[in-house]
């Protein structure tokens, strides 16, 4: 048996931050538990490679949600990481922090420790490992028309998106270091693993936290179909993302008695918020005809993919080393809100012809094209997950809820709007040959739901299935992100978020993984 002081399930975003910190100071060893692989493949540590991992199981959990009935009946797909890096390695890169107002939810349902200065500190020490890369110069030249368009209709320009309140139209910065993915596993992890206190299992999927007196004390898990348990002598700390975090618990007997009953499995400890408050970003897309060459000719041709591809090998520039978000920015639908309340993109490319089961970057439409996308920043609609089987090897029921508020409904239309409206300056009229999707036969507010009922999907931000709070009523964890009602266990990922974050996610999980660093170092130093 394994044995260590404390033991970390996940090596994603947040895990490998902990891996990192927990063993620098050298006085306690980890062991980090990942289920999927190393990040050492092309397609993880390229940055246009990410349109590989998309529906790749080798590295990519692949989740599908219900059929949703707000959503045409549709089932979503979920990808999620599941390799070293987590969802981190498979992410678009896009790298922003969000806006003060979830700091204000994470200082509410904390304490002093989450207060804003308290976190800024947090974002700092994150930033000093993973900035994001400041990529406009290398931007597609529509990305410019598109903020001109911005600036017509009266947003600002910003030229810091990354930055906490960040407001208006720009660049995205990405998460790459000279032109290759910056993860939070090359970030660090990477220089962690030369320290002979971190052991790192790989494909090592953790199946079950076993308990002695309701303290958690051992880590059971399958690598290469063979069983095995890890013990740990102070605790288990699980970073297994929004999905996995409550499902682990699940299996291990803490969340909705009924849940765990009716699954044939033990109640340890009673929790109704694990798995609940479920919180995404749903995002809508326009797609036009472009009148003047988008990525869609650089990528669609042979010709164009062998120039991409020498710019990239020679300089470590040019579209592979980008992410296809190329630029966005955070606007207000309406201009008596007090912060922005719709995150923008723009990508210089289009698909509306990609297969199902299929999303590789580099085969876009055959004519020029590209997409301008709404996402709501803080929805107010709330699903759940739940086991279905005592299997570990079983997905989860995923029941998001979207669009289940009058809020979230109509501010999915004025975001469709917004793009409607942005289409329509002269700087992008001048550019587009046709809206190709939704089309000029959407017009009225009825119309645009329709539409936005058939194709909205969610950007991957899924959140706050182990909601940090006060109330062990319905929260998980507690401001020292402790699950409530056992000793020995926290949860560190975003699955605590009171709140989702009003832009991407992984900037923020950054932040809460240093904030949880700390919170443990500070109590198991003082032990
Ligand atoms: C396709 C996609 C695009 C995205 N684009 C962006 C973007 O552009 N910008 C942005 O900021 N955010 C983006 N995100 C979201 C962002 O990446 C996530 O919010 C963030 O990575 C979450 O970090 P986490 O630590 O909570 O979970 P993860 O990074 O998902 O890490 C969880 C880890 O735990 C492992 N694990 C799970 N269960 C077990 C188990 N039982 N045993 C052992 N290991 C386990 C997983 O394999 C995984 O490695 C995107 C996400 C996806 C999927």
């Amino acid at each position: 048996m394994i044995e260590s002081d404390f033991i970390i399930v996940g090596g994603g975003t947040a895990g490998c931050v902990l891996a990192d910190r927990l063993t620098a100071c050298g006085k306690f060893t980890v062991l980090l538990l990942e289920a999927g692989p190393s990040d050492q493949r092309l397609h993880i540590q390229l940055p246009i490679g990410y349109g590989m991992s998309f529906f790749n199981p080798a590295v990519n959990w692949m989740y599908r949600t219900e059929p949703e009935p707000a959503l045409a009946n549709r089932s979503g797909y979920w990808p999620r990481g599941k390799v070293l890096g987590g969802s981190g390695s498979i992410n678009a890169m896009v790298h922003v922090q969000g806006q003060p107002d979830e700091l204000a939810d994470l200082a509410e349902a904390g304490d002093s420790e989450w207060s804003f200065e308290a976190l800024a500190a947090c974002i700092q020490r994150a930033r000093e490992r993973i900035e994001g890369t400041d990529v406009s110069h290398d931007t597609h030249p529509l990305c410019s028309t598109f903020i001109k368009a911005a600036q017509e209709i009266g947003f600002n320009s910003e030229n810091d998106l990354s930055k906490i309140g960040a407001d208006g139209v720009g660049y995205f910065r990405i998460a790459t270091r000279n032109g290759m993915r910056l993860s939070s596993a090359r970030a660090y992890l990477r220089p962690a693993m030369k320290r002979s206190n971190l052991a790192v299992e790989i494909e090592a999927h953790a199946t079950r936290i076993v308990f002695e007196d309701k303290r958690a004390r051992e880590v059971h898990f399958s690598k290469s179909g063979t069983a095995m348990i890890a013990r740990a002598r102070r605790e288990v700390i699980v970073c297994a993302g929004s999905i996995n975090s409550p499902k682990l618990l699940q299996l291990s007997g803490i969340g909705p008695a009924l849940t765990l009953k009716s699954n044939g499995i033990e109640v340890l400890c009673e929790r109704n918020g694990v798995g609940r408050n479920l919180q995404d970003h749903l995002c809508i897309d326009h797609l036009y005809r472009s009148r003047v060459p988008t990525l869609n000719q650089q990528f669609g041709s042979i010709r164009g993919k062998i120039a991409a591809g020498l710019r990239y090998i020679l300089l470590r520039k040019g579209p592979l080393a980008l992410s296809v978000n190329q630029a966005g920015g955070f606007v207000r639908s309406r201009s008596d809100l007090a912060a922005p309340n719709i995150q923008l993109y723009f990508s210089p490319l289009s698909y509306t012809r990609t297969a199902p089961g299929t999303r590789t970057l580099m085969r876009p439409d055959p004519f020029p094209g590209f997409m301008l996308s709404a996402q709501p920043c803080r929805p107010t609609s709330r699903g759940f997950l739940e086991i279905t089987s005592a299997d570990p090897a079983v997905p989860p029921r995923i029941v998001p809820n979207s669009l289940a508020t009058e809020h979230d409904i109509a501010e999915m239309i004025e975001g469709a709007r917004l793009l409607r409206q942005l289409a329509a300056t002269s700087s992008l009229r001048d550019v587009i040959d046709e809206e190709l999707q939704p089309g000029s036969s959407v017009q009225s507010d009825d119309e645009m739901l329709e539409d936005i009922r058939h194709r909205a999907s969610t950007v991957y931000h899924p959140v706050s299935t182990c909601r940090m709070g006060r109330s062990p009523d319905t929260d998980v964890v507690d401001s020292s992100l402790r699950v409530y009602g056992v000793d020995g266990l926290r949860v560190v990922d975003a699955s605590i978020f009171p709140s989702i974050p009003s832009g991407n996610t992984n900037a923020p999980t950054l932040m809460v993984a240093e904030k949880g660093a700390e919170i443990i170092l500070g109590k198991s130093g003082s032990q």
